[in-house]
């Protein structure tokens, strides 16, 4: 890890204009800068960067971030390969942790079991090509399969030969050490009776790469009838390898998949080189595993939009049922297509001219509500159980969606789907949420009761979950704005009445010496942290944070949350609009910027104090004590007080 004290550095020294510049020409527009769209086609420059926010942004495909995330966009980084980037760059030197004799160890065996995995990958090739065994079985069967030479040749496809040990043999030859070749799964060793022997005999390779396209395993195909003989054997799970963190042919696939903003997804490894070879790149397989996280984070690194291409038998619904709803919990969106009966991507892609085949993929793609209707619809028929099952089933589903206006289009679809109310649709997913909620908690094992009575939905009536649920969302909306005003207004002045007396004050100050002096907490976290950073910078240091370690913060969410603001400050005003008819304000009209920073304040603190009330209103239906009751109520009459005041004053500047 490289230390947090470097990490400020770098960002400190960080230019955007330098970063961007090196891959993109930027012509200065004003303020701005201005140049052609690296991650969309354009004819007419809508690239826009601005040095003093520290980020950039594309109007024409919505891109955007700061320096850092430019760098893993536009060159697959991770965020700390990004700021290792920059630091070389401004020529910073970067304090990592000490490698221990333990950590150098690991790291040196890493590097030998890629050697010898590399050595392995050109010689089974190297047989496919030059070898007769290999040419007559292994070669044949690839073009059989209509693979070209280059298609071979691009994959690293080979032949391991109908022999005990050649490979093993071959590679002591060369100085690989036979502990290595054993830790590499390539040498199976059996002690009891001291044998030593390939694992892949008489079998096609397909080669298994990292990202940057080095070879970490094989899968093997058989290619005897014979029953006893396993259909594919694989690499075991290595220090390098681990099947269920890598998705075959992502290496040549990244870049065409975060060009396209599209990923593939098929099952086997012959699907993906097939459709590869017919000009269809942004595809990856899971190579015949289930669809784990790990795989899922890979894809989400290069796009947010996945389409499966599975077979249409009841095993490949299955599995699409399945990496529905994984893709969904990760925050995806998901399409479908599947195959008629008895094809399977490779095949369909054979059959058909190109262009079709492409047709096909793009025209049957549906989204996964019309995907289960279609599917639970058949089977279904008009059994009511049965079709109450499958609503269920959908809206689970959509319970799975972390963001909530996403939620809300794909209930409407639903209904209209299925002809049902919009409302018997909210009311079943509000119920999916607490039982998740539940579940989640439980899972954590932090079941207190505090929490639930804060965040969870009173079980009596559906119609006032509905309510909490509308409140927990414009409560984040209030959140928000706070974030949003410190930074985009925080370094502007505003005038303000405190004790009778208008003065003048740092936005950013005002707005946290009030929160600080009504005690008022954040619920949530990210907008917290960001509010924690604001308070510790004013507080202690007298002085405006700096926005660039904000929008380089190590937490992605933080990144995210402070860019889009920084970025989007003009649209986020949506929900305020609709709630208190309040439109956020132009820059330059001050006594805009005054009112809105009051109206944030007030709005914020009559949702909390919304929230206290209701609190206790809960708390007076479980006391028995009669003494306890008449506090409570006391409790809720001053805050009620409190409430008629600041929804007064907040009245007073709206009108
Ligand atoms: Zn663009």
């Amino acid at each position: 890890m490289i230390k947090q004290e470097d990490v400020e550095k770098i960002l400190d020294a960080t230019e955007i204009i330098d970063v961007v510049g090196a891959f993109v020409p930027l012509k200065r527009r004003g303020v701005n800068y201005l140049g052609q769209c690296p991650f969309h086609n354009e004819k007419t420059p809508s690239f826009t960067v601005s040095p003093t926010k520290g980020i950039f942004k594309c109007f024409g495909c919505g891109e955007a971030g700061n320096a850092v995330q430019f760098l893993m966009k536009h060159e697959h980084y991770t965020y700390v390969e990004a700021l290792r980037f920059l630091a070389n760059k401004y020529g910073i030197e970067i304090h990592e942790t000490q490698l221990t004799e333990e950590e150098k160890k690991t790291k040196d065996k890493k590097e030998s079991l890629y050697n010898i995995t590399e050595f392995a990958q050109k010689y089974f090739s190297n047989l496919l090509f030059n070898d007769s065994e290999g040419i007559k079985i292994g070669l044949s069967y690839f073009k059989e399969r209509d693979l070209t030479e280059a298609t071979i040749k691009k994959w690293g496809l080979g032949y391991s030969k109908d022999s005990y040990s050649d490979f093993t043999q071959y590679a002591k030859k060369n100085g690989y050490p036979e502990e290595d070749l054993i830790d590499s799964g390539l040498t199976i060793s059996k002690e009891e009776n001291h044998v030593k022997y390939d694992r892949f005999r008489a079998r096609v390779i397909f080669p298994i790469y990292n990202i940057g396209g080095r070879a970490l395993g094989f899968t093997a195909r058989s290619l005897s009838n014979e029953k006893t003989k396993a259909k594919y054997v694989n690499s075991p799970e290595t220090d390098i390898y681990s099947k269920s963190k890598v998705l075959f042919g992502l290496h040549l696939a990244k870049n065409e998949i975060a060009k396209q903003d599209l990923c593939y997804l098929v099952e086997g490894n012959m699907d993906a080189i097939m459709l590869s070879q017919n000009n269809i790149e942004n595809v990856v397989a899971t190579s015949g595993t289930a669809l784990t996280i790990d795989q899922i984070r890979l894809i989400r690194r290069y796009t947010k939009n996945v389409t499966i291409l599975y077979d249409g038998d009841s095993a490949g619904i299955k599995a699409a049922f399945r990496a529905i709803d994984l893709f969904l919990e990760n925050g995806l969106n998901v399409k479908i297509v599947l195959f008629p009966d008895g094809h399977d991507p490779d095949s369909y892609c054979r059959m058909l001219p190109q262009h079709e085949f492409k047709a096909y993929i793009t025209e049957k793609a549906e989204n996964f509500i019309l995907f289960k209707t279609h599917i639970l619809l058949e089977e279904a028929k008009d059994d009511p159980f049965k079709r109450a099952n499958l609503i269920k089933d959908i809206i689970n589903s959509i319970s799975l969606i972390p963001d909530h206006i996403e939620r809300a289009a794909y209930i409407q679809q639903c209904s209209s789907k299925l002809n049902m109310k919009e409302e018997i649709l909210s009311n079943e997913l509000t119920k999916r949420l607490r039982d998740n909620f539940f579940k989640l908690k439980k899972k954590e094992g932090e079941n207190t009761e505090e929490e639930i009575s804060q965040e969870i939905i009173p079980i009596e009536e559906e119609k006032r979950e509905k309510q909490v649920i509308e409140k927990e969302f414009s409560d984040e909306a209030q959140e928000r704005g706070i974030i949003n005003l410190l930074l985009n207004y925080g370094d502007r002045n505003t005038t303000q009445e405190i004790d009778g007396e208008k003065e003048s004050y740092l936005v950013a100050a005002y707005v946290i010496g009030d929160i600080v002096n009504d005690e008022i907490v954040f619920d949530n976290k990210d907008y917290n942290k960001i509010l924690e950073i604001y308070k510790s910078s004013i507080l202690d240091k007298g002085k405006l944070p700096n926005l660039n370690l904000i929008t380089n913060h190590e937490d992605e969410n933080i990144r995210k949350i402070s860019t889009s603001l920084l970025i989007n400050n003009y649209k986020i005003s949506d929900l305020w609009q609709e709630k208190w008819g309040i439109s956020v304000p132009t820059p330059d009209n001050q006594e805009l910027i005054d009112r809105y920073v009051k109206e944030c304040l007030l709005s914020l603190k009559i949702n909390k104090l919304e929230k206290k009330i209701q609190k206790i209103k809960d708390e007076i239906k479980t006391q028995e004590n009669e003494d306890d009751i008449l506090i409570l109520i006391s409790k809720q009459n001053s805050l009620l007080k409190i409430k008629q005041i600041i929804a007064k004053e907040l009245n007073r500047i709206i009108t």
